[in-house]
């Protein structure tokens, strides 16, 4: 006790020496502002109605063999995804980041994160499906194993309760961690479901679990955007650590998990389906991978190629607050005071 009071200046977003039980004065405006806006787009998973999926799932002629596909794969991935997710932020990411405002939104996204998994689990129960079977997709099904694996690989390590940031090899680790975790899993990992699921939605057919993920994508477009600017201040602050050599594994990186999402686009549509096909979806994920490098400060690796699904832009714009499948939207910025 008695140490000085908190500084802006003080304020760093790792290997932080000053008290971290002291929110303000903000430093980091935008972690604030991201936490604000992520409460603002409060939801739950039992808010959706699936009573016309239940239908469409029950009923013979509903889905084709390959939209039951698309269904059953994107809720095995993400099911265990949006845990491994959680696990990371709670075990690892947050104690290393040494920023109480960025703290706060970390601890939004945790939620969000639980939330996430509860939207599947409640798509799972709501349809039928064998639980058994979509839990262990990410031990069963290779392309689903392969992106879990993948995940696994670059964030484990941390979960470490020994391992200290401090050190330039550690701090490059924790950049590791964060570009493994939210470029890759959360920023190209996501993307062949989510468009897949939404394009089905866009058709009419299993609109609550649309709904669901429609609303996942919309937070996991902020945790993205979030964790591209802790990425990029940790950059500025320690520009030790952004050598050549490391921006070279970064893309490396970068260029395997978009790999891995094109077999797995690939595995999940042997023909076309929704108006889609895994060489559109490939053309999609590159597009994706030329933003993320770009957003961290990296050469595009895909010259040329164009978005095939402008559609999806317009799902994820945050400011955007119009209903897509035409059912409910809640609105949660004018609702939440207590009646006494
Ligand atoms: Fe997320």
């Amino acid at each position: 006790m008695g140490a000085a009071r908190i500084q802006v200046d003080d304020k760093r977003m790792i290997n932080c020496r000053a008290d971290l039980n002291q929110l303000v004065p903000f430093k980091y405006d935008w972690a604030w502002q991201k936490y604000l806006d992520a409460c603002a787009n409060h939801w739950m998973p039992q808010e959706v109605n699936m009573a016309k999926d239940v239908s469409m799932w029950r009923s013979a002629d509903g889905l084709t063999e390959d939209e039951r596909l698309i269904v059953m794969r994107s809720l095995g991935y993400f099911s265990t995804a949006d845990s491994l997710v959680a696990n990371n932020l709670v075990l690892a990411i947050y104690r290393h980041i040494t920023n109480p405002e960025c703290r706060q939104y970390l601890l939004r996204q945790a939620f969000e994160e639980a939330i996430h998994t509860h939207a599947y689990q409640y798509c799972i129960e709501s349809l039928g499906i064998d639980e058994g079977e979509v839990f262990n997709m990410y031990r069963e099904v290779p392309a689903v194993a392969r992106k879990a694996a993948w995940s696994l690989s670059h964030t484990h390590s941390l979960s470490n309760p020994l391992f200290k940031t401090g050190t330039p090899e550690d701090d490059q680790h924790l950049l590791r961690n964060l570009i493994g975790f939210y470029a890759v899993t959360e920023g190209i990992f996501f993307y062949c479901g989510f468009t897949q699921i939404l394009s089905m939605g866009r058709r009419n057919k299993m609109t609550g679990v649309a709904e669901q993920f429609q609303y996942i994508l919309r937070d996991e477009s902020m945790h993205l955007n979030f964790g591209i600017d802790v990425i990029n201040q940790i950059k500025n602050e320690n520009p030790h650590l952004w050598t050549a050599e490391f921006q070279q594994e970064v893309i490396q990186m970068i260029l395997e998990g978009t790999q891995l999402e094109i077999e797995y686009a690939r595995d999940t549509m042997p023909r076309g389906v929704l108006g889609m096909n895994a060489a559109m979806m490939e053309e999609y994920l590159q597009f994706i991978a030329n933003r993320r490098l770009v957003q961290i400060g990296l050469p595009e690796q895909f010259p040329g190629v164009k978005n095939p699904f402008p559609w999806m832009s317009e799902i994820m714009d945050l400011r955007k607050e119009k209903n897509f499948f035409e059912t409910r939207v809640t609105e949660y910025q004018t609702g939440g005071a207590l009646a006494w």
